[in-house]
């Protein structure tokens, strides 16, 4: 039998692990473990000296396998895998405790964190002395690309692509190209035209050589993974297959419908008016009444359907930008008109933003402040004898008063929220959404743009509230993502896959319906189950669903497993 030689290495992440846990007391004990042949503490293991420390140990030690007590894997995994690989060692002989987030930063009793620290250590201590070898494995990658939503950040993918002379299927669901930017007058806060950015890309791809446009278009089904997809797809009532090797999402968003909230009085008072309303006013020129005088009182509410828990409690991030672009534009065609900005809080970030929130200030704007939580501006009708045609009843909050502010139109700036046919996106491509149907990223830090799925990205609002800056920033990050890979030409693929044993397969088929990225079909020549190995994702679902132990899930063994378990709960250093 192989001897284990086993490395651990606890690393201090400067104070953020050692001011909770004594990570010099852990090394040293665990370094009594019977196959711990070097057991060391280090400041930051992730830097390069800490990964050339792990590097020479191997060498020098002739270790086998490796421990690094840290934090999440999600961050460092990789980079201690990659490790193992430059000291000559197979990448899948390591593992990982994690004693900052799941402790060092969740306790506040030293001893008893550090009484977790070692029993985690002890855990992965045990653990790795199963582990095996896992070669790696890689797939070819069809050089042509799938974007999904002909939008801003779908046309700026698809010309990134395709100008590096690569072959894109644009696919677009309504009849023409642009999605919401097509809707929009000048955009903030330079107040470009947004036709000016639109109108030359949507030319562009419409003649570019390597772009295949599909309008009215929508898919069937999508088959296939990283490299080799395949989607079934109907355009123009025709029903065709197209072949690609990644697929960019961007199928954008949808305004909020603020019907619902009875008390702005949207669809009952005539001259309350959503923002996408008035930015077709602002398109066509004329900003008036619905029965045609120009209105004298303006007020634009922010923050209608959003950061509030009746409808939706995120920040749709564009509408504050957007109430200051209104203003200013009102401000430029009304000259004598009264502009009220009734916002919650105003959240003026990004470049150039927060400059244009002190010059809007400058000119003549009433801003008025509400508190969500006591309540929302109220609009009503007015009285014949009033001034104005209606009246908003709002608690100012800077000045704790109760004011009525009159109006003769009403901007709602409406929030952002995710579309309706999210659900059959996601399942489609294979992506996962959070509670409010926006698709989620692999990591919200580290892997924005990619998803769960390998080959499938998310782009522009799909994936959040955005402003065009984001998207197309976005946009260009996935497509430098998919040209990567392209110019790699294969890609390697997860190694950590179920594995069904036929001999023990009694062909019951529970496994093919619990798989959630159906990666199991059934021979019914041999009748068992197989799994395709390209498209699973280890997620362990089958095996434990299944009722023979037939399937094994590669570096989740139940031997594994159960010996993390028994390390965890070993009391005596000679006992894992
Ligand atoms: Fe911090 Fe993780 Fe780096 Fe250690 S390996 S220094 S815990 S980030
Ligand atoms: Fe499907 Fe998960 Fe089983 Fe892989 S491990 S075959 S993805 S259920
Ligand atoms: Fe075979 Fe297990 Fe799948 Fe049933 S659940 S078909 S026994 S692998």
């Amino acid at each position: 039998m192989e001897e284990k030689r086993i490395g651990v290495y606890v690393c201090w992440c400067g104070t953020n692990i050692s001011k909770m846990v004594d990570v010099v007391g852990v090394a040293e004990e665990v370094g009594k473990l019977p196959n711990v042949v070097v057991s060391k503490n280090y400041k930051y293991m992730c830097s390069d000296p800490g990964q050339d420390l792990i590097i020479k140990d191997i060498k020098e030690h002739k270790l086998n396998r490796v421990v690094v007590s840290a934090c999440s894997p999600r961050i460092h995994e990789l980079t201690f895998r990659k490790a193992l690989t430059n000291a000559g060692l197979n990448p899948y002989m390591f593992e990982m405790a994690n004693i900052r987030e799941q402790v060092s930063w969740v306790h506040t009793d030293r001893e008893e964190a550090t009484k977790k620290a070692k029993s985690l250590v002890l855990g992965a201590v045990a653990r790795v002395a199963y582990h095996e070898a896992l070669d790696k494995r890689t797939v070819e990658i069809n050089p042509a690309s799938l974007v999904i939503g002909g939008g801003i950040s779908g046309l700026s993918a698809a010309l990134e692509i395709a100008d590096s002379d690569k072959k894109v299927y644009l696919l677009e669901k309504e009849a023409q190209l642009g999605g919401h930017t097509a809707n929009i007058d000048l955009c903030f806060p330079h107040m470009i035209p947004a036709r000016q950015i639109l109108g030359p890309k949507i030319k562009r791809v419409e003649n570019h050589p390597n772009i295949e446009v599909f309008k009215d278009a929508a898919i069937e089904e999508v088959f296939g993974y990283i490299g080799n997809f395949n989607a079934d797809i109907m355009a123009n009532g025709k029903s065709r297959n197209i072949e690609f090797g990644n697929i960019i999402v961007a199928t954008g968003l949808k305004p909020f419908d603020p019907s619902s909230v009875d008390l702005h009085g949207y669809g009952k008072l005539p001259n309350v008016v959503t923002s996408v309303e008035f930015e077709r006013m602002l398109q066509s020129g004329k900003i008036e009444t619905k029965d045609g005088r120009e209105p004298k009182n303006i007020a634009i509410i922010h923050c209608v359907g959003s950061r509030n828990n009746d409808y939706h409690e995120y920040c749709s991030r564009t509408c504050c930008m957007l109430g200051l672009k209104y203003a200013n534009q009102l401000r430029t065609a009304l000259p004598d008109s009264n502009i009220y900005e009734i916002y919650a809080d105003m959240r003026s970030f990004g470049k150039g933003c927060e400059e244009m929130y002190a010059e809007t200030a400058r000119r003549k704007i009433m801003f008025l402040n509400f508190d969500q939580r006591e309540g929302i501006p109220q609009i009503t009708k007015a009285h014949p004898e009033d001034c104005c045609e209606m009246l908003i009843e709002m608690k100012e909050r800077l000045s704790n008063t109760n004011i009525e502010v009159p109006a003769d139109m009403v901007v709602l700036l409406v929030g952002m929220e995710a579309r309706e046919d999210a659900r059959d996106v996601a399942h489609q491509v294979g992506v996962s959404k959070c509670g409010n149907d926006f698709f989620i990223e692999r990591h919200p830090k580290l892997d924005p743009v990619a998803t769960t799925t390998d080959g499938v990205y998310i782009v522009g609002s799909c994936q959040g509230p955005k402003d065009i800056t984001d998207s197309i920033a976005q946009a260009r990050a996935a497509a430098a993502r998919v040209l990567a890979t392209i110019t790699q030409g294969t890609v390697e693929v997860e190694v950590t896959t179920a594995v069904v044993n036929e001999d023990i397969c009694c062909g019951c088929q529970t496994c093919v319906n619990v798989c959630p990225y159906t990666a199991i079909s059934y021979d019914e020549e041999k009748s068992v189950s197989v799994v395709n190995e390209i498209l699973c994702k280890g997620c362990g679902t089958c095996v434990s669903a299944c009722p023979t132990g037939a399937i094994r899930a590669r570096h989740f063994t139940d031997q594994q497993i159960l010996s993390q378990i028994k390390g965890l709960m070993t009391t005596e250093m000679t006992e894992v």
